[in-house]
């Protein structure tokens, strides 16, 4: 078999993440609710999408960013409804952004027996991930990702098509022999399909807004759908025997 380069997505593609936010996001929209009688939960979640996505494009993928889209929100409707903005509740509100980086994270199911079975057939893993450094090195570290991807390891601030098409350079990669396998379209399969790799989209449970956007990218490469990681490894499977097929005609 021919071997492949495969660079994975960590979050909500080989571990959870948007369910941890979620919880979070619902503990902050009800203390919210408790302190503005006048406000709706969806008026709230939307205000906090709205900075935290908005932040993204000035300071990259920073941990502090989600704690600080919450004492936005909040210094925001204090002062569309002239509640006094307390020190201690902006306090306690950065405090509970900050939670989410502390809880465990757990696998996506089959995850270490789909990364293993690739290893095994001997193709070349690599991990993209978004974030700041100590928060993705905590989660790699947690769910002992070295045991496959070594130090083949990239973790970008500002994940687009720049940052993989960097890696692509580093790692020599050629786009024939390479796939992106992750849940985002907005920065995992744009980039991909930008870069002429293959790429491979698992679409995520309760998925952030910011990852969701049209794909409408001019590509040669592979671009597959599958509803699960356990699904990874067959299809490349089969698109390097269709391949070799299609050349042996
Ligand atoms: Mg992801």
């Amino acid at each position: 078999m021919k071997k492949q380069n495969i660079l994975f997505n960590l979050d909500d593609t080989l571990s959870f993440c948007n369910r941890y936010f979620n919880l979070v996001i619902d503990e902050f929209a009800d203390q919210m609710m408790a302190w503005f009688d006048t406000i709706t939960e969806e008026n709230i979640k939307q205000k906090q999408l709205q900075l935290d996505v908005a932040a993204i494009s000035k300071h990259g993928l920073k941990s502090d960013r989600f704690p600080e889209s919450f004492v936005g929100t909040y210094k925001y409707y204090c002062d569309l409804t002239g509640r006094e903005k307390k020190k201690d509740e902006i306090q306690y509100l950065r405090e509970l952004g900050f939670k989410v980086f502390e809880i465990p994270v757990e696998p996506i199911p089959y995850m270490n027996e789909t990364l293993q079975r690739l290893k095994e057939e001997g193709h070349e893993l690599y991990l993209h991930t978004g974030g700041d450094e100590a928060n993705q090195r905590r989660k790699i570290t947690q769910l002992e990702l070295t045991t496959y991807f070594e130090h083949r390891i990239f973790i970008s601030e500002h994940k687009d098509t720049t940052a993989l098409s960097d890696i692509l350079k580093t790692i020599k990669a050629d786009p024939i022999v390479t796939w992106m396998v992750g849940n985002s379209l907005r920065t995992d399969i744009v980039p991909a399909l930008e870069m002429d790799v293959h790429a491979i989209y698992i679409p995520a449970e309760g998925e952030w807004q910011y990852n969701i956007v049209e794909v409408n990218v001019d590509h040669s490469s592979a671009f597959l759908t599958v509803d699960s990681l356990q699904e990874v490894p067959d299809v490349i499977d089969k698109h390097i025997q269709d391949q070799i097929m299609y050349v042996d005609r």
